[in-house]
């Protein structure tokens, strides 16, 4: 994996998805804070049906939280055929600037959008709500 975004992600594997569904087993990474920004956890959380039960009281956990899991590459409708397409959306739609410091994550040396984007992808990550429903309303 290159930090610098060089090297073509698409076959190897596993990479991990930073925007996945919340499904028993997925990992917690971030939390939607009141200043609209995703905080990431500093240590590795997996969730359980219980925990996601209690957070469904409260509408979907994806508008709140953001969730780890396994790419799927093409077996994914965000997957282009060589890499996932929400980053290079959100890159292009949020222009937000890579800062030195790079976020707290317990995903990074897996996760799919860092082996595509490098840090660049790190600063627009903390914009980006998985489930817009709720903010939609
Ligand atoms: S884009 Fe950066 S901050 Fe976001 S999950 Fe990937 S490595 Fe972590």
């Amino acid at each position: 994996m290159s930090a610098a975004g060089g090297d073509p992600p698409t076959a190897r594997a596993p990479y991990t998805c930073p925007s996945a569904p919340a499904n028993a087993g997925a990992g917690l990474i971030g939390v939607l804070g009141p200043d609209g920004r995703i905080h990431n956890l500093r240590t590795p959380m997996t969730v359980d049906a219980d925990f996601l039960n209690a957070a469904k009281a409260a509408g979907p956990p994806e508008a709140r939280m953001r969730f780890s899991g396994t790419c799927q590459t093409s077996a994914c409708v965000q997957w282009t055929g060589s890499r996932c397409g929400v980053i290079d959306r959100a890159m292009e739609a949020l222009q937000a600037h890579a800062t030195p410091d790079l976020p707290p994550c317990t995903i990074r040396a897996s996760c799919r959008w860092f082996a595509q984007t490098g840090p660049k992808a790190c600063a627009t990550c903390a914009l980006i709500v998985t489930d817009t429903r709720i903010a939609a309303e």
